[in-house]
């Protein structure tokens, strides 16, 4: 099947009020011209470099995600145009965005990104360690980033409930967070959750953005 129809299978499932990102890393910049052509406008990339070569050739209008982990010394590459960075795992990270945003008059919407997976190699805060840093306050002096919601990453698994379970808990955290520091920011609203194996189960725990690549766009070569 094409690039068009997967895409359109895909957000045929998709309920108002999520939206979809296209998770292009790895596939050449034609492919994302197709999935343009057929509407879709959001793309997530992983890495600064691939990213920075197919932003220079591809539309204007596209609103890319970063969603790999960022290097603190790659974020003024990105920081001109990003519209979305997706996995902020420290506040020097954040911190960082701020000093790069502030450079291009811009406040760049941050997403927090919440270790909620077993294995132990996912990058991501802790739970505590994220609401510590809420906590502490510091973030609210920085003009140049808003922070928007969350992200997280189920466990690999065929174990449904598992992922359930792990969203679910992404899902709680978000709401307690919205509660406790953005009672009065309506701009905090995403729960980033799902990917081609998974989303379905996102969609039933509240996700808001569904991070969707392989099915869209076939099997990666690295
Ligand atoms: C690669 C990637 C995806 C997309 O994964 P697929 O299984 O191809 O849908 C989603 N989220 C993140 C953070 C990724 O790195």
């Amino acid at each position: 099947m094409d690039i068009q129809t997967n895409l359109r299978n895909v957000l045929a499932e998709l309920p108002d009020g999520v939206r979809l990102v296209a998770v292009s890393k790895f596939h050449p910049a034609e492919a994302i011209r197709e999935a343009y052509e057929a509407g879709q406008r959001i793309f997530g990339e992983s890495k600064e470099q691939e990213l920075a070569e197919k932003q220079k050739t591809l539309p204007n209008d596209i609103e890319w995600h970063f969603i790999g982990h960022l290097q603190t010394n790659k974020v003024k590459y990105i920081a001109p145009y990003i519209a979305l960075i997706q996995a902020v795992d420290s506040y020097k990270l954040l911190a960082e965005i701020n000093k790069q945003a502030a450079k291009y008059n811009r406040v760049i919407p941050c997403l927090l990104e919440i270790h909620i997976a077993r294995e132990e190699s996912k990058y991501g805060f802790t739970p505590q360690a994220c609401r510590e840093m809420l906590e502490a306050g510091e973030w609210k002096k920085l003009d140049h980033v808003r922070i928007a919601g969350v992200m997280g990453m189920a466990t690999n698994t065929d174990d449904e409930e598992q992922i359930a379970h792990e969203f679910h808990t992404l899902k709680d955290l978000f709401d307690e967070w919205k509660q406790a520091f953005f009672a009065e920011e309506p701009t905090f609203k995403e729960v980033s959750m799902g990917m081609s194996h998974d989303y379905e189960i996102a969609l039933r725990n509240g996700t808001t953005l569904v991070r969707v690549g392989t099915k869209i766009f076939g099997e990666r070569v690295y």
